[in-house]
């Protein structure tokens, strides 16, 4: 099974769609729990598994230091590896090496920077992108751009903007040569090409040799701020190169204001082809997930359900909470009342405050846990409400529930 995209139903912008890859269909829109070191922090594959999670994250940038991209490889690839059999996403790694890596030098070329592990020296380009996101055998991956700060001006996003653009040209030829390789299993029964760092084929324990996934979608990402002509031209430019799996849409939810997002959205929406999935990247806090669904997004990640967690504030549909407070300290109530997970059908706040407190590993676990099911159960009732002709409806009551208790410092 290759990709497609197939909608059922629109409502306005929105869709309610299915993304099929070859790990199985992503029912759209959906929100897509974050594994940057390939594990969603504190949960198990099983546990994503009940909450009804279909396609995950991993990080290029951070597998390819820690543990090694060739060691991902070795093991299967990440879906062996991590133990997941449904859809896997890996970011390329652009974010991180603009953001968390020292010492950036860029040129046309790729971004020397440090290792913010061990301060070691690395040079990333487009191809060498496409290869570590070939060994790890991800469905979808990531083109490699150059992120600069949300509020840039017109010039330097125009700069970053158009880089981004030639380095898709090159992450598209390289990945065509990595996938038109002849395949690893006839290499095999002539002879093993020892030289080539690229050859995706996979020794496992007991000596047989399987192949890694032969297709993989890779999606570009518009990017340009928070200027509407570069983010029309990026999308214009980006829909012509090529018949793209799907569409990212790059640099939102950085610090700039909510209506300059939306704006963005509106945008991007308008330029991109209707019939092909588009991926917001980063965003997932609950009211900007329905705002993007409004706008014709269909996919969405981010860390905050399971960073939150492990701060200890809380997503519920009366807004959030913070399980420190010692109003919780016998609050014999769930997490959230309206809500079916693991953690909220069986402990009381008062219990799960007492296991945050104490540190116990078990209340950072159910955080976690009610937080990604919280934002996956969001997708499947905007998803609903897309099919039954409801969205509106659904999404103003929704927000004005969410919105009714101030918001906590979280
Ligand atoms: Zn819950």
């Amino acid at each position: 099974m290759s990709f497609a995209f197939e909608i059922e139903k629109t409502a306005g912008n929105a869709r309610a769609g299915v993304f099929f890859t070859p790990h199985g269909p992503v029912e759209t829109p959906a929100f897509m729990p974050v594994g940057t070191l390939a594990t969603v922090k504190a949960l198990d594959p099983d546990d994503l598994t009940r909450m009804g999670a279909s396609m995950i994250l991993a990080n290029a940038y951070h597998l390819h230091l820690r543990p090694g991209d060739d060691v991902v490889r070795e093991m299967g690839g990440l879906h062996q590896f991590m133990r997941w059999d449904g859809p896997i996403l890996t970011d390329s790694g652009g974010f991180q090496v603009f953001s968390l890596a020292q010492l950036r030098t860029l040129n046309e070329d790729g971004v020397e920077f440090q290792s913010h592990i061990d301060g070691s020296k690395r040079f990333f380009t487009p191809e060498l992108v496409m290869q570590i996101q070939r060994n790890l055998g991800a469905d979808v991956i990531m083109q490699f751009d150059h992120v600069i700060p949300g509020q840039s001006d017109e010039a330097s996003a125009r700069d970053a903007s158009e880089r981004s653009i030639r380095w898709l040209a090159r992450c598209l030829a390289e990945l065509t040569r990595l996938e038109t390789r002849p395949s690893p299993l006839r290499l095999m029964r002539a002879e093993p090409d020892k030289t080539a760092v690229d050859m995706p084929y996979v020794p496992t324990r007991t000596g047989e040799f399987a192949e890694q996934p032969r297709r993989q979608a890779l999606f570009p990402i518009v990017q340009g701020g928070i200027h509407p002509t570069l983010r029309r031209e990026a999308a214009a430019k980006i829909a012509s190169m090529h018949d793209w799996p799907g569409y990212a849409i790059g640099g939102l939810s950085v610090g700039e204001e909510k209506p300059a997002m939306h704006e963005m959205l509106e945008v991007v929406d308008a330029a991109l082809p209707r019939t092909h999935p588009r991926y917001l990247m980063g965003v997932g806090f609950p009211e900007d997930l329905i705002e993007g669904v409004r706008r014709g997004v269909d996919l969405f990640d981010c860390v905050a359900p399971t960073r939150m967690g492990r701060n200890g504030a809380v997503f519920t549909h009366e807004g959030r909470l913070n399980i420190k407070r010692a109003e919780f300290r016998t609050d014999p109530r769930p997490l959230d009342t309206a809500c079916d997970c693991a953690a909220c059908t069986r402990f009381t706040r008062a219990y799960i405050r007492h296991l945050f407190i104490a540190d116990e590993i078990l209340g950072l676990r159910l955080l976690s846990l009610h937080n990604v099911h919280f934002l996956l159960s969001l997708m499947r009732s905007a998803r609903q409400a897309i099919r039954t002709d409801t969205l509106e409806g659904w999404a103003r009551e929704w927000l004005l529930r969410f919105r009714a208790t101030p918001a906590v410092e979280v």
